[in-house]
């Protein structure tokens, strides 16, 4: 249900302007007319786009849509079962704990390779590889590119782990998607909504990084631009709130659990970005098993201290291995 909250004393003749235009715009739709306040229900999605109009009116204070009826692909519904998301031979969503890791970017094809494998005998559900890097200065490293897809067909063929990486332009996205597991739209372009609605054209599973201080109804948006589309494999992942570069993030377990509460979709938290700081990362992963989420993505390097991006906050491979045994004492 949308509420109309008409202006204070607004005049007869007014408030029946109002109702008459409202039930013009919703005719398929319930509306109940109070002194101060117009009620709709059942609104379609389609008819959503008429609601900026009737802020528009004279006599309109403002229109209140709650998240239920602004998200209507991915709110939980009363039968709609938990989505799973499908990368590769993995399974995502209810019941399960995934563990992405991998470098922030793929740097060489062999350091890559050896990583991968050693991810995989450490634990590793799902590798992360980025080849775009989108950065705030065009003078840091942008990432290696496309080269990169033979690099990821690699180390899917030796390890047999799905793949998880970054798309930053529509333009790449078909060539993208033939190789990757699943795409994932970076903190920066959860506002891409180009980029949503072609993702929402295809059929690979996406990953949606909340953007900064995004709303949890803004991210579940960011979705219904995918679902809309007729694409139900989404994730959504919470990377904290960042002035990048300016504060270290701060990860907002509220939000995962308040996602975790209204949508279906699977719900991880990215304690790397999201904290900024190696020796969080750890806690920070502890708390997302702890608090229900359905998996975590970490940074893991062979050396971090010699990595091209975001070394400060990736783990060594040993690291990782003693977050996989700590983890599983909360998830089994
Ligand atoms: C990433 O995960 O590689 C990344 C760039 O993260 P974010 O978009 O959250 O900054
Ligand atoms: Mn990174």
């Amino acid at each position: 249900m949308i509420i109309i909250v008409l202006t204070r004393g607004i005049a007869t003749e007014q408030r029946a302007l109002v109702a008459q235009t409202v039930k013009e715009l919703f005719s398929g739709s319930r509306i109940s007319c109070g002194e101060s306040f117009i009620s709709v229900e059942n609104i379609s999605n389609s008819s959503q786009s008429y609601l900026s109009r009737i802020e528009a009116l004279q006599g309109v204070a403002k229109v209140e849509v709650p998240v239920y009826e602004a998200c209507a692909h991915s709110i939980k519904g009363d039968n709609r079962q938990e989505t799973s998301v499908r990368a590769g031979n993995l399974r995502i969503g209810r019941d399960t704990f995934t563990v992405i890791a991998g470098p922030c970017a793929i740097e060489k094809e062999d350091q890559y390779l050896e990583l991968a494998q050693a991810l995989k005998e450490a634990g590793a559900h799902m590798l992360r590889g980025a080849m775009f890097k989108p950065r705030t200065s065009p003078y840091s490293f942008q990432g290696i590119g496309l080269q990169g897809l033979e690099v990821i067909a690699q180390a899917k063929k030796r390890t047999q782990l799905p793949v998880v990486t970054e798309v930053t332009d529509v333009r790449y996205l078909d060539k993208v998607a033939q190789v990757a597991d699943m795409i994932q739209v970076g903190t920066r372009n959860m506002r891409n909504y180009e980029l949503l609605k072609e993702l929402g054209r295809s059929r690979i599973p996406v990953m949606i990084k909340r953007g900064p201080l995004a709303s949890l109804e803004e991210w579940l948006l960011s979705a219904e631009y995918v679902l809309n589309g007729g694409n139900d494999q989404v994730v959504l992942c919470e990377r904290g709130d960042c002035a990048f570069g300016r504060a270290n993030p701060a990860l907002n377990f509220n939000i995962v659990l308040s996602a975790l509460e209204t949508t279906h979709l699977p719900v991880i938290v990215d304690p790397s970005h999201g904290t900024g700081i190696r020796s969080h990362v750890m806690p920070m992963s502890k708390a997302a098993a702890a608090v229900g989420a359905h998996g975590i993505m970490v940074e893991v390097h062979d050396n971090p201290e010699t990595a091209l991006v975001d070394g400060k906050q990736s783990l060594s491979v040993s690291e990782f291995g003693n977050l996989m045994q700590e983890i599983k004492t909360i998830t089994a």
